[in-house]
């Protein structure tokens, strides 16, 4: 049974193809520049033997369409050639779902149409996977396609933490809110720390701490979702690779009038120029680790910041809760850093929660526990995998709707 996972961009089209019966990729790509003239798919087919066999074609994709027209034809000279097992599903990733989706949703004409408007919440991320949809309809007919979306665990937040205090109005008409990102990778790493320290993800109270390009926190009570640090947008909370985190909204007016910049530069310049990159001139943590280590000022300072966001965060989160199982690391820097996650929990003793220095270093990619056998809170790293939870709710949403639905 394989179900085909989609996460569209403006310029790149990423997918994965899994066998869900095994749990496995047998298939990924991605196709990257679109509208340019030397876009490129680069195809990975995985072999009965376990080699991969690799494709890649360079040419001129004008829009979505022709990129989903590609990879549809690489597809099916390869992973689902007519006898290969048939494709049951396509998932898509969406990043915003506003308050109307607190669910992965099979796609029809009404839910296409009610997704084209949550355009206006996020107008940077939307309308590219709104694009990515269309065109898979198009190029995969017949096929049942679901969309999910990163906002949806979150629909757990209680008001007192969604809500902002501006004006009802815009609340009520604009839709002004946290809404909180991350989700999908949040309900992955719930269940496998879960399953990690032999519990019900529902007895569970964590902080979880999704750390890689985007970084977010979440407190999750009884496996749901209580508060998260990104808000409406994914640019609020903690310090990221080029996103600015937290900031004073009196800074954009302060800048706006005391520069030329216009809205939409200034916020390109908080999304892609601020965070480690806009402190230190990199946003790869890697390097600011051996900046920092060579004693370079800026990284040192942008290391200091970053950890220190967390800290707050996780300071916050536990008053939240009130009490905590465990603190959760993921994403890029949460999985690979023991540096990272060692600074962070260094001083978090008063908390319970106390790092075994040698189990942290020695993680294994696979995850682990690394906290020390005395420390109260347990401290885990959990390898996300939001590509397999978007495939795993594609599939559960197509076996519950199947029985009701009718094609658009
Ligand atoms: P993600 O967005 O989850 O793919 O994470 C990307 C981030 O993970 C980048 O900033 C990388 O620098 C970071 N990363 C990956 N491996 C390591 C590592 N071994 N040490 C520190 N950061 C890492």
């Amino acid at each position: 049974m394989n179900i085909l996972v989609f996460n569209s961009g403006s310029s790149s089209i990423k997918y994965r193809l899994f066998d869900m019966s095994r749990v496995s990729v047998i298939a990924s790509g991605v196709l990257q520049r679109i509208g340019e003239s030397d876009a490129s798919l680069v195809h990975k087919s995985v072999l009965a033997d376990g080699s991969h066999q690799s494709i890649t074609r360079s040419q001129q994709i004008s829009d979505h369409r022709q990129g989903m027209q590609q990879i549809n034809a690489v597809l099916q000279q390869t992973s689902l050639r007519r006898d290969s097992p048939p494709l049951r599903g396509i998932g898509h990733r969406m990043a915003h779902g506003g308050s109307m989706f607190h669910h992965p949703t099979r796609i029809d004409a009404s839910v296409l149409d009610a997704i084209r408007q949550l355009g206006d919440l996020a107008p940077l991320h939307n309308p590219a996977s709104v694009a990515g949809i269309e065109q898979a309809l198009a190029a995969f007919p017949g096929v049942a396609q679901v969309v999910v979306f990163d906002t949806a665990f979150h629909q757990t937040l209680p008001p007192h933490a969604y809500r902002y205090a501006v004006p009802r109005d815009f609340a009520h008409r604009l839709h002004v809110r946290r809404y909180g990102f991350h989700g999908t990778s949040y309900q992955y790493v719930t269940r496998q720390a879960a399953r990690r320290l032999g519990r019900s993800s529902t007895s569970l109270n964590l902080i979880a701490l999704h750390l890689g390009n985007g970084s977010s926190a979440a407190a999750i009570r009884g496996g749901i979702s209580v508060d998260t640090s990104m808000g409406m947008t994914p640019m609020a909370g903690l310090v990221m690779g080029t996103r600015c985190g937290d900031l004073d909204p009196a800074v954009v007016f302060h800048l706006l009038r005391h520069t030329d910049l216009t809205p939409d530069r200034l916020e390109a310049i908080l999304n892609r120029d601020s965070g480690l990159l806009g402190l230190c001139g990199h946003n790869d943590m890697r390097e600011i680790l051996e900046l920092a280590a060579a004693g370079d000022d800026d990284a040192q300072q942008a290391f200091e910041v970053y950890v220190y966001a967390i800290k707050k965060y996780i300071g916050a989160y536990y008053a939240v809760l009130g009490r905590v199982d465990a603190v959760l690391f993921t994403g890029g820097i949460g999985e690979n850093s023991a540096p990272i996650r060692w600074r962070v929990c260094q001083g978090l003793q008063g908390l319970g929660i106390v790092l075994d220095p040698d189990r942290n270093d020695a993680c294994p990619p696979t995850g682990g526990s690394v906290h020390a056998a005395n420390s109260p809170v347990a401290v885990l790293v959990e390898p996300t995998d939001e590509q397999l939870e978007i495939a795993e709710q594609t599939l559960q949403t197509i076996q519950g709707s199947d029985a009701s639905f009718t094609p658009p």
